[in-house]
C-alpha cells in the first residue's frame, strides 16, 4: 500500500522511534532533523514499561540497559523536612509485574542510539541539519523542499515536538499558553555529593508551588535534577538558556538541608531554565496525507514523566495501522482511534500530578495523611498498556483495514 517513503519531520525519541518500527513492518522512511548529528541534550529521562515494550519489540532492550540506571523505588518527600512520605517500588518487583523494566537513561545517548541503529538500517535514511519549512502534497505523494532539493513520499509525519512547523503549517497556528511553571535542569556528578545520593533511589520533594526531581542516570555516575516552580513570570521555552544557580537557591532557600545539599552541587555551568507551555488538544490529528506524532499533538507537562512514553507508544501504533490498513487514511484513523484517548488521559493526570505535587496547607496535610493510610502504587494504567493489542483491535475491525 505504501510505495514511496514515509516522511518524516523531527528527529527525537518519537521520530526516529518511528523510522524504526516502520522499518520492523518493511515500510522505508526518511528522517528530516534540524539538529546535527542528532546531538540531544545531556538530561535524564524515565523510561517505563509500556514504552519498553516498544524498544522490547524492536530488539534493543538489551542495548538500551547498558548506559541505563535501574532505580529500586521512588520516594516522594516533604519538601522542607525531607520525610518520606510515600514510596513506590520499582526494580525487579516492577519489571515482574508489568513485563518490562524501568529505566533511568540519558536522553542523549537514547538517540544516538537510536540515530545508529536507523543509521545501519537499509530502509531508513537520515537527513541531520535539515530543518523543514516547505512542504506540501502533490497528486497522491507528498512533497518536502530541503536547501533546493525535493523529497517525495507517500505520506508526511511531524513528529517534531511542542513547537511543531507541521502541526501549525497543516493545523493553523495556535499560541502557546505559559502554564505559570518555570523549570530547571541540571546534572550533578555523583561524586561531588554525599553518600546519601550514592543509591537507587529516584526523589521527588514536594511543596508549596514547586517541587524538585533527583534520580540517577549513565550507571549511577549522574544525578539528574529538575525544578519546577511556579511563577507569574514568563521565561523562555527553549531548553538551551542558561539559569542563575543564586535564584534557584533562593527559591529553595528554606527547604531541607539534603535539598539545598543538591543544588549547591550543581555545576553554575551547567544549569539551564525554561518555561512549560500548554497547547490546547486538536481536534483531529490528521489532515489528508499528513498526520502527527508525539509531543507534536499531545505535549503533557512533565509531572508524570510520560511524554516521550507517549511518543514511543504512538510510533509504535502508527507503524502497525500503517501496515496493517489498505490505505493511509484508514491507516490514520485507526491510529487517532487508538491514541487519542489515552494520550488526552496521560495530559490531564500530568496537570493533576503537579497540583498534588505543589499543594500546601490544610490540603497538603490532608494528602500527607491520606498517604499514612493508603500505599501509593503505580497506575495500572499507566504501565500495563499494550500497544500491540492494536493487531487484535484491527484484525476485528475486518475489511476496511485488512
Ligand atoms: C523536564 C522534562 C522532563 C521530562 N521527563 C520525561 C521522562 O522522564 N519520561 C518521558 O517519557 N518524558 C519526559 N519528558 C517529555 C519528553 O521529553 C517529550 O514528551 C518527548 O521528548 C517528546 O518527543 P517528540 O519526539 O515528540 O518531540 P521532541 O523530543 O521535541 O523531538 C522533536 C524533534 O524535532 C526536531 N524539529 C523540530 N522542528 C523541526 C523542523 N522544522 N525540521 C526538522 N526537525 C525539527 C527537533 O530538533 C527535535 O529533535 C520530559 C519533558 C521535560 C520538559
Amino acid at each position: 500500500m505504501i510505495q514511496k517513503p514515509v516522511l518524516i519531520v523531527g528527529g527525537g525519541i518519537g521520530g526516529l522511534t518511528l523510522s524504526l518500527c516502520l522499518s520492523k513492518e518493511g515500510i522505508a522512511s526518511r528522517v528530516f532533523e534540524r539538529r546535527g548529528n542528532f546531538a540531544e541534550t545531556g538530561a535524564g529521562i524515565q523510561l517505563s514499561p509500556n514504552c519498553m515494550r516498544v524498544y522490547d519489540y524492536l530488539g534493543i532492550v538489551d542495548l538500551i540497559r547498558s548506559f541505563a540506571y535501574e532505580p529500586d523505588c521512588v520516594q516522594f518527600l516533604d519538601g522542607k523536612q525531607n520525610r518520606i512520605l510515600a514510596e513506590i517500588q520499582l526494580g525487579a518487583s516492577l519489571a515482574e509485574d508489568y513485563g518490562f523494566p524501568y529505566y533511568n537513561v540519558n536522553r542523549a545517548q537514547l538517540v544516538e542510539l537510536l540515530a545508529r541503529l536507523a543509521s545501519e538500517d537499509d530502509l531508513i535514511q537520515l537527513y541531520p541539519g535539515c530543518e523543514v519549512t516547505a512542504f506540501g502534497s502533490v497528486g497522491s505523494d507528498v512533497k518536502i523542499e530541503v536547501d533546493g532539493n525535493d523529497f517525495d513520499g507517500s505520506l508526511l509525519v511531524g513528529a517534531d515536538g511542542i513547537n511543531s512547523t507541521v502541526r501549525s503549517q497543516i493545523f493553523g497556528s495556535d499560541e502557546a499558553v505559559f502554564t505559570g511553571h518555570v523549570a530547571w535542569r541540571a546534572q550533578v556528578p555523583i561524586e561531588s555529593i554525599s553518600s546519601t545520593f550514592h543509591n537507587k533511589v529516584s526523589r521527588v520533594w514536594w511543596g508549596r508551588r514547586k517541587h524538585l526531581v533527583a534520580y540517577p542516570v549513565q550507571n549511577g555516575r549522574l544525578l539528574n535534577c529538575v525544578a519546577v516552580v511556579e511563577n507569574k513570570s514568563w521565561a523562555s521555552d527553549s531548553w538551551h538558556q542558561p539559569g542563575d544557580p543564586r535564584e534557584l537557591t533562593e527559591e529553595f532557600a528554606d527547604w531541607a538541608p539534603e535539598v539545598q545539599e543538591i543544588i549547591k552541587s550543581i555545576p553554575s555551568s551547567d544549569l539551564f531554565k525554561w518555561g512549560l507551555f500548554h497547547r490546547s488538544d486538536l481536534k483531529t490529528w490528521r489532515e489528508g496525507l499528513f498526520v502527527l506524532l508525539g509531543d507534536a499533538c499531545h505535549a503533557p507537562l512533565p509531572f508524570m514523566a510520560q511524554g516521550a512514553a507517549m511518543a514511543i507508544e504512538d510510533a509504535a501504533c502508527l507503524a502497525l495501522c500503517l501496515s496493517r490498513s489498505d490505505s493511509v487514511k484508514s491507516g490514520f484513523e485507526a491510529y487517532e482511534e487508538f491514541r487519542k484517548s489515552r494520550t488526552q488521559k496521560v495530559k490531564s493526570m500530568s496537570a493533576r500530578n503537579g497540583r498534588i505535587f505543589h499543594l500546601s496547607g490544610v490540603a497538603a496535610f490532608l494528602r500527607n495523611n491520606f498517604l499514612k493510610v493508603f500505599d501509593l502504587k503505580v497506575d495500572r494504567f499507566l504501565y500495563s498498556y499494550n500497544v500491540f493489542d492494536i493487531n487484535e483491535r484491527l484484525s476485528n475491525k475486518g475489511s476496511t483495514l485488512l
